[in-house]
């Protein structure tokens, strides 16, 4: 008759324990039945929460001698006072759920117990914790597998594992949208995602060379397209949505990546403290001897301009030289013939040479080149002619009425022509990279060759809203982004709520919120918002300048309640933004624009002679970046902010046609150190990331809904009439449940499949009672 809850202990080692012969297990522990036969048993403790053990009643005493060693004894005394030490595991269930220190704090209770994930209902918020926890292990991976999303511990192999299984039993898209600024652990988390799929997913051998393609795109594209900042050691220098395809049977089968936005300006210049993309430096310092001889590179970080500029040739955590090998095997394994990795590998040294070209000038002023060795390399690297590439880096050549006017530059703008090739050689070698990868995991249907209906789980790593000292283009493109992922989040979690409210048969409450429609249409508009506003500036000839375009967008949107300038503001505001600044209020706070530059990186020009030598090239990557379509084309190239938008209103789509999962990290400190919680810190993000908004939303009606079935095999003991078993309508079990707890009518709704309980404290009662 009597029953024992075992809690385990929140660190991972193997605790001695009973289990019944069900084996049943829930976040919580075992519930045991007296009479059953226990058996004792090893059980890998995962990082969970409530501590401690219960007993009650007689007759299972001489059970508990098994698993009472001192340790357990300790745990079981601070079994009561748990939820006060590590917090609750749902932020749905803080009883002060609108104010924002409470958060915190339950936040940071939680961290300093190693407990890095806690739900805000189904998202998942992620604290990283800068250092390596036992929590991704093939075991926990195993329990995460199949398991209902509320009885384990919250972790990001739940997600993965809840978001695959919509997928297979609805079989409907889904989606992860991974976010949270630099340095807060979105690259890890989409990395353990993929590998969670990787290894719980069902595989034949042809599923497995998808696999080791997926798994391996990782290490090509963070050697590509990441780099170390103040920030974050491996920061992503792009956006990227990476779909994966699975079969019928729920085996991956394929995959796909959509990047954005690289970071280009890094080829050339980094801040101090700061690297280029770390295959330059992998290059240098694992390349082979020959290798390096052939590419005509020394084994000399210091000896390349480009890596010269952050003062930064070395990182402690980074070992370059390993990392060669590791890229160098992932490239193979992706499916890069020799060849291609060669040509790559040219391409990659052709940026380093071109970045250490000098120029002299010429009494009337005109830049050439005084660097004979390095051109010399260059044109035998991308396979052009010598002297026309040299041509191409002193001249510009423009169209002008049909005819052709070349002209010579001056240093300073021979300089920047060539940091424009060098940009634009990267970032398009870039997106062949991308392309090359796609190829590689291309979906291809063998077993039928009509249904190409694979259903695919999509993961969004895209960067996160920044504010610097300084804030330029680059930062207005990152957070228009955020603001349109932002209206997606609220769009789709109102909608998700409601539906979840019609689905069960109770009448849907309202919810207030701020929806930022208002600031994406700022933004984005045709003809009104600031991008058309900036395009138009840089089609006029003439005296168009950044300036100009900033006077231009005080005309048009100056009355626009989230748009601010110098000249617009007044009193104290006034002070803070810049002559040379425009402010957004973006939903996640202000933002100062310096418009230095706008016009110059929206343009993304490169001169006509340039393109013209490139498309010659020899080298088979850069003929398919370099396409001769694009000298003829008389059109003009859509410009950078206008491109931009039309990649993110297809990512939208895709987004909106998928059902989403959320993961929110957050980044504890600056200083990349364990164990340290700058509460200022983590404050802004909370904010920046809207987990007030989304937590009022999701507790707008209810705090907690549960199925019946997982509500009366929870806490059927508390009642006579449903312990041991119910064996009437769920229903009315659930029902005949709360009624006997004593629940008042406004405390709770019973909808078609789940109880809403409208307070957590009612819950918690209930759970107390349990514990009692
Ligand atoms: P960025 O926007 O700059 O690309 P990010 O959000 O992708 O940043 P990550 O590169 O994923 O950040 O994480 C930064 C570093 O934090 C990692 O290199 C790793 O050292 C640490 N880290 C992140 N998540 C975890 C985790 N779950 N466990 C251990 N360490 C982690
Ligand atoms: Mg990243």
């Amino acid at each position: 008759s009597g029953w024992a809850l075992f809690f385990m202990s929140s660190d991972s080692a193997i605790s001695r324990c009973l289990v019944s012969p069900s084996g049943a297990w829930s976040s919580r522990g075992a519930l045991l039945r007296g009479g059953e036969q226990w058996r004792e048993s090893e059980v890998q403790c995962e990082g969970v929460v409530e501590v401690g053990a219960l007993l009650r009643e007689g007759g299972i005493e001489g059970g508990m001698e098994t698993v009472s060693t001192e340790g357990v004894r300790a745990m079981m005394e601070s079994a009561l006072t748990a939820r006060d030490r590590v917090g609750v595991q749902d932020f749905v269930l803080l009883e002060n759920y609108t104010s924002e220190a409470a958060f915190i704090l339950n936040l940071s209770k939680r961290f300093k117990e190693n407990l890095i994930y806690t739900y805000i209902g189904s998202v998942l918020v992620s604290v990283n914790p800068y250092k390596e926890l036992e929590i991704y292990s093939k075991q926990h991976m195993e329990r995460y597998r199949g398991v209902n999303f509320y009885e384990v511990s919250p972790h990001i192999y739940a997600v993965s594992d809840n978001t695959y299984r919509s997928m297979r039993t609805e079989r409907k898209d889904q989606c992860i949208l991974i976010s949270g600024e630099s340095g807060a652990g979105k690259t890890e988390a989409s990395k353990k995602i993929l590998q969670y799929y990787a290894f719980t997913c069902p595989a034949s051998e042809q599923v497995q060379t998808i696999k080791d393609r997926l798994l391996q795109s990782n290490p090509v594209l963070e050697a590509f397209g990441n780099a170390k900042t103040l920030r974050n050691d491996n920061s992503s220098r792009f956006g990227k949505y990476m779909d994966i395809q699975f079969d019928f049977k729920g085996a991956p089968v394929g995959g796909h990546i959509l990047n954005y936005l690289l970071e280009k300006s890094r080829v050339v210049h980094q801040a101090h403290g700061e690297r280029n993309f770390h295959i330059f430096y992998q290059l240098v310092d694992g390349g082979e001897e020959d290798l390096l001889r052939r590419l005509g590179l020394e084994r000399n970080v210091q000896q390349y301009q480009y890596l010269l500029k952050g003062n930064c040739p070395k990182v402690s955590a980074i070992n370059d030289r390993s990392e060669w090998r590791v890229v160098r095997k992932a490239l193979t394994v992706i499916g890069f013939t020799e060849d291609d990795v060669e040509e790559l590998l040219n391409i990659i040294a052709s940026v380093l040479h071109l970045g250490n070209i000098q120029y002299g000038a010429d009494e009337s002023g005109n830049a050439y080149i005084t660097t004979e060795t390095q051109v010399k390399y260059l044109a035998k690297l991308v396979g052009v002619e010598g002297a026309a590439l040299k041509e191409a880096l002193t001249h510009k050549k423009i169209i002008a009425k049909g005819e052709e006017l070349v002209s010579p530059l001056n240093l300073e703008q021979a300089a920047a022509a060539r940091d424009a090739l060098s940009k634009a050689v990267y970032s398009r070698t870039f997106t062949w990279l991308v392309n090359k990868i796609n190829l590689s995991l291309a979906f291809k249907d063998e077993v039928s060759h009509t249904d190409k209906s694979a259903t695919v789980i999509g993961l969004l790593d895209i960067y996160g809203f920044e504010v610097f000292q300084q804030n330029s283009f680059e930062q207005f493109c990152i957070n228009y982004c955020n603001e349109k992922l932002q209206q997606l989040f609220i769009e789709l979690t109102l909608k998700s709520e409601q539906e979840e409210y019609e689905a069960e048969g109770i009448t849907w409450e309202p919810v207030q919120y701020f929806n930022n429609k208002i600031i994406c249409d700022l933004v984005e508009e045709k003809f009104k918002g600031i991008i058309s506003i900036l395009d138009e500036e840089c089609l006029r000839p003439g005296d168009a300048s950044d300036l100009t375009f900033l006077e231009k967008l005080e005309n048009t949107v100056g009355g626009h309640a989230h748009f601010l300038t110098h000249k617009l503001a007044e009193g104290k505001v006034r002070k803070m933004v810049g002559r040379e600044e425009f402010r957004l209020l973006h939903y996640a706070g202000e933002v100062n624009y310096n418009v230095n530059g706008f016009l110059d990186k929206n343009n993304d020009l490169l001169f006509r002679n340039l393109k013209e030598v490139m498309c010659e090239s020899e080298n088979k990557i850069l003929t398919q970046c370099f396409e001769r379509e694009e000298l003829t084309d008389k059109k003009r190239p859509e410009t950078a902010a206008t491109q931009f938008k039309s990649s993110l209103a297809k990512l939208m789509e895709i987004l909106m046609s998928k059902e989403p999962s959320y993961i929110r990290c957050i980044k504890p400190n600056e200083a990349k150190q364990s164990g340290r919680f700058d509460e200022v810190l983590v404050r802004h993000q909370v904010k920046y990331l809207g987990l007030m908004e989304n937590l009022r939303v999701r507790r707008a009606g209810f705090a907690y809904r549960r199925r019946y079935e997982a509500f009366l095999q929870r806490y059927k003991p508390l009642c006579p009439q449903t312990w041991p078993n119910w064996n009437g309508k769920l229903a009315d079990g659930v029902s005949t449940l709360v009624k006997h707890l004593g629940y008042k009518p406004e405390e709770y709704k019973l909808g078609r499949s789940k109880i809403f309980i409208r307070f957590p404290k009612t819950l918690f009662a209930t759970e107390d009672a349990l514990e009692a």
